[in-house]
């Protein structure tokens, strides 16, 4: 069954990186993926852009192709934004034997055991490590114990089970931050070919970042 992906983020804002990683994974599962921009990400400093302006960005990221798809659920959704509580809901929705996905930067995975109920994430869908250059250090001791067993060598083993695999996902490497982003506009200089061309042609998409 085709496999349904995911890549939450705070996209503050989204840039070429993302796009051009979850383009590479829809590839590589032969997967619809979905971008979910986060509200109030738990664990991270709260966004420069407030949810509906990230969202904005991500719409105009997206126009003109139609393998990624924008997925603003964690918005309608009060409280704090919890990555297992949008895979319980996802997996609700699909049925038990669809492939889900959870797609992470290689940085966003070494960082897993402080997420909330981290180890149910793997009950709910399988984890594709997208790698990410200066971020494919050793692993947290707890993490790697708990994938050991899970690591699957090729994506058909993520394509015929629903949940509960590791694939490292390996993609062109792309050393675009949103923080390079984010400093670069402060500074008033133009972040052109490392966002959209569609974010850089509606001055109001990137206002809330200009200094
Ligand atoms: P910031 O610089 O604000 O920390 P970011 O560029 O890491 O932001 P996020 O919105 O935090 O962007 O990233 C969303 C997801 O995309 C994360 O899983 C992250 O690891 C992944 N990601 C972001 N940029 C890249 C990249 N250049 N290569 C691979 N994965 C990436």
């Amino acid at each position: 069954m085709r496999p349904l992906a995911l890549l939450g983020g705070t996209f503050d804002p989204i840039h070429n990186a993302h796009l051009r990683v979850a383009w590479e994974a829809a590839e590589c599962l032969d997967a619809e993926v979905r971008l979910v921009p986060a509200p109030v990400p738990p664990h991270r400093a709260q966004p420069v852009a407030s949810a509906e302006q990230r969202v904005a960005l991500v719409r105009a990221a997206l126009t003109g192709q139609e393998r990624l798809v924008l997925d603003t659920r964690e918005l309608r959704r009060a409280g704090p934004s919890y990555t297992v509580d949008t895979l319980a809901e996802l997996r609700a929705e699909i049925g038990p034997q669809r492939p889900l996905v959870l797609l992470v930067g290689a940085d966003a995975f070494a960082g897993l055991p402080s997420w909330h109920r981290w180890t149910e994430l793997f009950s709910h869908a399988h984890i594709g490590v997208l790698t990410r250059p200066g971020h494919g250090g050793t692993l947290p001791t707890e993490l790697r114990t708990r994938i050991a067993s899970r690591r699957a060598n090729h994506a058909d083993a993520l394509r015929t089970t629903p949940a509960g695999r590791v694939l490292a996902i390996t993609v062109t490497p792309l050393e675009i931050s949103a923080t390079q982003v984010r400093s670069l506009l402060a500074a008033g200089r133009e972040p052109r070919y490392l966002v959209p061309d569609a974010l850089l042609a509606e001055p109001a998409l990137l206002a809330p970042y200009r200094a």
